[in-house]
């Protein structure tokens, strides 16, 4: 049996509500997202849920919407075991991407992690270049990263690759593990213990959901997949999304997490290349852009072998990539305001025309 605290209940979700809603709802967390559906666990029983219709209406986007992760206050109706969402807590973390299909809007995947473990592995995956993209998003999520090399079993060195990584992980903490060996488990056991909700990022084939089911270990017989019954009542089932460990901790993994992109990851960028932008605060322009200007103290660096060229070349274009799905997102924002606009010119010319009748 669970309680709230196991899930991650704190002063910092607690001081949002009321004495009026204490008074007459039940906190709980979102573990399972389906469509417009969610699982809500309040500590010791979970609930099918849905949205109370005027929360339906009021989340203007779809960032509004309550994610695995989130924190929800809820009517219970114990007679049916289904439950009301009336409000959404604010977060303090989430992970958003754009919107499938709509680059133009953003979509939150998870909420409040607090931990994020960057998997990469030895050999096949090993790519600093994705470490500092996932970086970045962790940064900006406002979650806290450490590096996991998985797969030590297939190098024998990993004195050099861990001295790579140290290089862009400019002091996240940095694991080696072997899900197969064994090898560093009890100290990533011991970090999702601690570390209070964690979820992973990493390519596919990195072993994520090995790991996963290492860390999960004797809660895995608790966890029963969720049925659920679709609109034509068939049944079916699908996995849950978030597991209170034994022992402590919290783990998070949904699909969404697996397909991010960088999305309005400037202070994200700034914090993972804060190198880098120690370097350019000395260069003689403020709007330097390290292509050759006079006095640029990035360019004097690259030239002294203090900064690696691969990462200055990382940087530019992550911040360039990050501009595009900005732009985007401005333009649909812009296409979005011209639309109402008409749509408001024509209630006002339709109003003009039913008063000169
Ligand atoms: P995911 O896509 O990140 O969830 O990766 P999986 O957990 O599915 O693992 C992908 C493959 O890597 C599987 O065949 C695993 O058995 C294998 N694998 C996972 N961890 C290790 C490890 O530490 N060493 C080795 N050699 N293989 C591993
Ligand atoms: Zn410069």
């Amino acid at each position: 049996m669970h309680t709230l605290d196991d899930f991650g209940w704190s002063s910092f979700f607690e001081g949002q509500v009321t004495d009026d809603e204490r008074a007459r709802w039940t906190p709980g967390r979102v573990v399972w997202e389906g469509r417009e559906r969610y699982r809500v666990s309040t500590g010791h029983t979970e609930w099918e849920s849905r949205l109370a219709g005027r929360l339906r209406h009021a989340a203007a986007t779809r960032a509004d919407r309550p994610v695995v992760g989130d924190w929800v206050l809820t009517a219970v109706h114990p007679d049916n075991g289904g439950a009301t969402i009336h409000r959404l807590l604010a977060r303090r973390s989430r992970f958003a991407r754009a919107a499938a299909g709509r680059a133009t809007e953003e979509q939150v995947v998870a909420a409040n992690v607090d931990t994020v473990l960057l998997v990469t592995s030895f050999n096949d995956d090993f790519n600093l270049r994705r470490v500092e993209r996932y970086l970045a998003l962790t940064w900006e999520s406002g979650a806290n990263p450490v590096v996991v090399l998985n797969k030590a079993d297939l190098s024998a060195d990993h004195a050099t690759w861990r001295a790579e990584m140290e290089a862009v992980s400019q002091g996240v903490p940095i694991l080696v593990t072997s899900a197969q060996r064994g090898d560093g488990l009890a100290e990533l056991h011991a970090i999702v213990r601690t570390g209070g909700t964690t979820a992973f990022l990493g390519s596919s084939g990195v072993g994520k959901s090995t790991l996963i089911n290492a860390l999960l270990g004797d809660s895995r017989q608790e966890i029963l997949p969720i049925r659920e019954r679709d609109d034509r009542g068939r049944h079916s089932t699908s996995a849950r999304q978030l597991f209170c460990l034994t022992g402590g901790g919290v783990l998070i993994d949904t699909p969404g997490m697996r397909e991010l992109q960088l999305w309005n990851a400037d202070a994200g960028l700034a914090h993972t290349f804060a190198d880098v932008q120690t370097l350019a605060a000395a260069c003689r322009f403020r709007d330097c852009s390290h292509g050759g200007e006079p006095g640029c103290a990035v360019a004097a660096a690259l030239e002294r072998g203090e900064l690696p060229a691969d990462r200055l070349d990382s940087y530019r274009r992550l911040l360039r990539e990050d501009a595009f799905l900005r732009s985007r997102h401005d333009e649909g924002a812009r296409l979005k305001r011209t639309r109402e606009a008409k749509q408001i010119a024509r209630a006002v010319r339709l109003q003009y025309k039913l008063r000169r009748r």
